[in-house]
């Protein structure tokens, strides 16, 4: 067909659709939008060319590292004419050339006619632009924008302002150059334009969001921040806009003219994960709730809080849906009590001025993260003031219990944690990735490696195993860190590792470790025990860790280690090899045996919990798509 045949063509359908538009329902698209009216141009005059006088021009636009060549026209327009600096106001690009075509799915944008053929649409991340022979509009969540230019027609050919279209989507433009008459130069950079937290398939995210995909790469990462770096961005958001939960979102530049470097600091109670590193406009970082109980802990609601009183002390009690776990704080020096409970929020607002009174002077509830996450009860005491969490009241488990009484001496400072009850498990096993975070463990410098990072993979396939196979599974830590606090006194951050174990009341707790040795020749791996409940759990690793791992096989050792001497369930400590001999430091490097030996240990424990416990798959008998044999589990995790 010719050119002249396919204008022929569209003019007969343009009157066919013109003629049907009588009859058809408007344009939806329009008339969902009262406010949102570009005046219906005649559609044939839309149709056939309103350029009369034009000049040809030609634009070089960088963006993302490539050049794209639009072809354009320069139109006259009335009023006054653009500044130098910017793109002119009478610059129309084809919206048909290859180097449009190219750039528009470069930015992610899709151009769609409306069904009247008289509104063009071009949407990107987010972003919707109407265009009509007069006009031009733009909605963007709860922003708009208008434009005096509509798009023009020339040889059947669409073009439309670029100024206004870049404007719309949220791109800037910098150092537009005018190279020749016809010729011009600049590049464009996409803007971040919201930050917010939304939660999706009950998974929360933050994110991160562009108008056009960004490239950025990231500069320091661990599980209180993260740190992106972008080459070409500009900061496009307002403080008041900033909606991230109660991470902290920070922007600054990087160095380079169009750089940033963008912080965003996690909450507390929360551990990112930056989850893609390719972005189509939105870069996202999941949250997962980080303490040592969590993955026990659903999230709970906040029903009721009351003060009872008896005599001269004051119950405060927090009724909640569910178990809470919680952690306080008393400051001594504005006698205060604080005390957090992550995974908790409140249905209504609560009103906690009514528990205040003789003993408690002022009391606040907040939330630490809004919608969801942690709550925060402050209490401000009158006068020397003794409290105690009192056990939980078997006719309410869910019920955080605080006596307040007067004392004579005004209380330490101190902390602690707890919780009202434990969740409801079958068949549960604490894993203990040893040490980590300000305790790296042994060391082969030789090789680079640091037993921290070694248990806690191991710990983590370790998981995968014992999860598929049925158990429940809580890992003591699940990033670099310390389960206690960093530089906390050994007994502390060991009780903290036994207290996981105890307060969960776990089925059999396993600390995982490497070992060492002055002597470079010692190796092999060893199985530690020392509670008489201890020695069936230490049986069961009898021949696991040996022969098929190629490991020398030291045996079973009783041993009075804190991890085994403070937990109440049958406990063992494995040593995996020896870091410090060069050939099994060599295997621990390699996370192929990492996961081999993962699996070995799980068979040990699979065997001892299996004669004891329930699996979660055998309660649960509805879910079929668990896989229910080791071979299945093991199959699917090695798939990683
Ligand atoms: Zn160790």
């Amino acid at each position: 067909m010719t050119m002249k045949k396919i204008g022929l063509y569209l003019f007969l359908m343009i009157c066919m659709l013109s003629l049907l538009g009588g009859v058809l329902s408007a344009d939806p698209e329009n008339s969902s939008e009262d406010e949102w009216i570009l005046t219906p141009t005649n559609t044939n005059e839309a149709q056939t060319d309103n350029v009369k006088s034009y000049t040809a021009a030609k634009v070089n636009v960088h963006f993302g590292g490539a050049l794209f060549t639009l072809e354009g026209i320069y139109v006259p327009v009335s009023g006054s004419e653009e500044s130098e600096t910017g793109i002119p106001q009478s610059l129309h690009i084809s919206l048909e050339s290859a180097g449009s075509t190219r750039l528009l799915q470069a930015l992610g944008a899709l151009a769609n006619w409306s069904g009247m053929k008289d509104v063009l649409c071009i949407s990107a991340s987010g972003r919707d632009v109407y265009f009509s022979s007069a006009a031009s509009r733009m909605k963007f969540r709860k922003v708009t924008g208008t434009g005096s230019m509509g798009y023009l027609r020339k040889d059947s050919g669409t073009y439309i302002p670029m100024r206004d279209l870049l404007n719309h989507l949220g791109i800037v433009c910098s150092d537009w150059k005018a190279i020749s008459g016809s010729l011009s130069e600049c590049t464009i950079i996409p803007s971040i334009d919201e930050i917010s937290v939304k939660e999706e398939d009950g998974r929360r995210m933050l994110l991160i969001h562009s108008s056009a995909p960004v490239r950025y790469t990231v500069e320091s990462a661990d599980d209180r921040h993260v740190s992106l770096i972008f080459n070409e961005v500009v900061w496009g958001v307002k403080d008041e806009d900033i909606s991230a939960g109660n991470a902290v979102v920070t922007h600054e530049s990087s160095g380079n003219a169009c750089g940033m470097r963008l912080n965003v600091n996690y909450p507390r109670y929360w551990e990112g994960r930056l989850l893609s590193r390719l972005t189509s406009g939105n870069i996202p970082i999941e949250f997962v709730p980080d303490f040592p109980l969590s993955s026990g802990y659903r999230a709970e609601t906040l029903e009721s809080v009351k003060a009872v009183r008896q005599g001269q002390a004051v119950t405060v009690n927090l009724s909640a849906s569910g178990p809470v776990h919680y952690f306080w704080g008393y400051d001594r020096g504005k006698n205060e009590l604080v005390v957090e409970m992550p995974m908790l929020t409140s249905g209504a607002p609560i009103s906690a001025q009514a528990l205040t009174g003789e003993r408690i002077r002022t009391c606040s509830f907040s939330s630490l993260m809004s919608g969801y996450g942690a709550s925060r009860l402050t209490m401000s005491f009158a006068g020397p003031t003794a409290f105690q969490f009192l056990p939980p009241d078997e006719s309410n488990p869910y019920t955080l219990r605080i006596q307040i009484m007067p004392s004579t001496l005004l209380a330490a400072d101190e902390e602690g944690m707890g919780c009202t009850s434990k969740p409801e498990v079958c068949g549960t096993i604490v894993i203990d990735p040893g040490h980590g975070g300000c305790d790296p463990g042994a060391c082969n410098n030789s090789l680079g490696l640091r037993e921290k990072d070694i248990t806690l993979d191991i710990c983590f396939q370790l998981e995968r195993f014992l999860s598929g196979m049925g158990w429940k599974v809580i890992l003591t830590r699940r990033s670099d860190r310390d389960v206690s606090w960093a530089y906390s006194p050994d007994k502390v951050e060991l009780q903290a590792r036994a207290d996981v174990a105890n307060i969960n009341q776990a089925d059999a707790f396993i600390s995982v470790h490497c070992n060492a040795a002055y002597s470079s020749s010692h190796n092999g791996s060893s199985i530690h025990w020392y509670k008489d409940i201890d020695y069936a759990l230490a049986q069961s690793f009898r021949g696991v860790l040996g022969k098929a791992l190629e490991l020398t096989e030291k045996g079973l050792f009783r041993d009075n280690f804190y991890v085994l001497t403070h937990t109440r369930m049958p406990a063992v400590l494995v040593e995996t090899a020896f870091i410090s001999n060069a050939r099994d430091a060599m295997k621990l490097g390699d996370r192929n045996f990492r996961m081999t030996l993962a699996r070995s240990i799980a068979k040990g424990l699979d065997t001892f919990m299996g004669s004891r416990f329930a699996r979660k798959t055998r309660r649960s008998t509805v879910s079929t798509s668990m896989p229910s044999s080791d071979e299945e589990a093991m199959s699917s995790s090695e798939k990683r």
